[in-house]
């Protein structure tokens, strides 16, 4: 039984940055007329309700979605980001907060499919009550880095896999330099979004050191840091890391982190920044 439950986080800033991304992506594989497939390694239970206990222990979303639900001068990727969030609330009040399989559910047409794995037995069965019905979603309780073998390469050859481990065993950032790399030999031009916190700086550049000795191109890393780098009390901040981008997303991240930035990090402390970890 795993002792990670997201509902704890669920709507905390790092939710905001990751699914924020993630809608992007979404998005610009939307935008062309062939069908594409999206791989969720470690989907969750798909919806958080923030009224439970577990999301009421330490309130995370009032420092994420809590920040952005009642703004009205939200720029347009924000903007469309609250939309889905706002279809799981319809009475304008903030209880429900939709998570990666949902939200990239409301992105996908009639072709589009969807696979997602979790571990957890509990949040896995909540997550095929969940999409009991949908015939474009595949919810297999499996290990996440077994499906990337499993799934990978997809019939459709255009998609995404966002792998968004909760990070609570050790050796984790080997464990996905090692998955990635098979992933990547199945599926050199899929799209791979991979989330990670920010641990401290010896353990960030082993990993990048890992990702790089991989040999994969086309690497963007965008990182967001709500503390220093010398904070160790709680995580300081996340990144993503995103294989073969879309055109122009590096830009189109940058300007929405520039945004989020200063809307999440009360303290002033930490930033956003998008860079190349291994160009083309
Ligand atoms: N992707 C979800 C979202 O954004 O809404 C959140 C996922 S949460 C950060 C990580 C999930 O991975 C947890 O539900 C946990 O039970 C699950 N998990 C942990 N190890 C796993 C593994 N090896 N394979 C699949 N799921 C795993």
């Amino acid at each position: 039984m795993l002792a990670y439950r997201h509902l704890f986080h669920a709507g905390g800033y790092a939710d905001v940055f990751k699914h924020c991304l993630l809608q992007g992506l979404l998005v610009s594989l939307a935008k062309k007329d062939k069908p594409f497939f999206y791989l969720d390694t470690h989907a969750g239970v798909g919806r958080y309700d923030l009224s439970h206990a577990w999301a009421q222990k330490n309130r995370e979303f009032e420092n994420g979605i809590g920040r952005l639900w009642e703004r009205s001068d939200l720029p347009l990727p924000m903007r469309f980001y609250i939309e889905q969030v706002r279809i799981e609330n319809p009475d304008k009040r903030l209880r429900y907060y939709p998570g990666s399989p949902l939200l990239a559910r409301r992105l996908m047409r009639p072709d589009d499919r969807m696979a997602l794995t979790e571990l957890n037995k509990e949040d896995c069965a909540s997550l095929t009550t969940l999409f009991a019905r949908d015939h474009n979603v595949h919810v297999r309780c499996m290990d996440g880095y077994q499906a990337l073998k499993a799934f990978l390469p997809p019939p459709e050859r255009r998609g995404l896999v966002l792998i968004d481990s909760s990070f609570d065993r050790a050796k984790e950032f080997a464990r996905i330099a090692e998955a990635l790399t098979v992933a990547y030999k199945r599926w050199a031009t899929g799209m791979f979004a991979i989330w990670y916190p920010l641990m401290e700086t010896n353990a960030m550049i082993a990993f990048e050191r890992q990702i790089i000795a991989t040999g994969i191109r086309k690497i963007l890393k965008l990182e967001f840091a709500i503390e220093a780098d010398d904070w160790t009390l709680t995580m300081r901040g996340c990144g993503m890391l995103v294989i073969n981008p879309p055109w122009r997303f590096d830009k189109e991240a940058g300007a929405l982190l520039d945004w989020l930035w200063p809307v999440l990090s009360s303290k002033g402390k930490g930033s956003a920044s998008v860079n190349w970890l291994v160009r083309e």
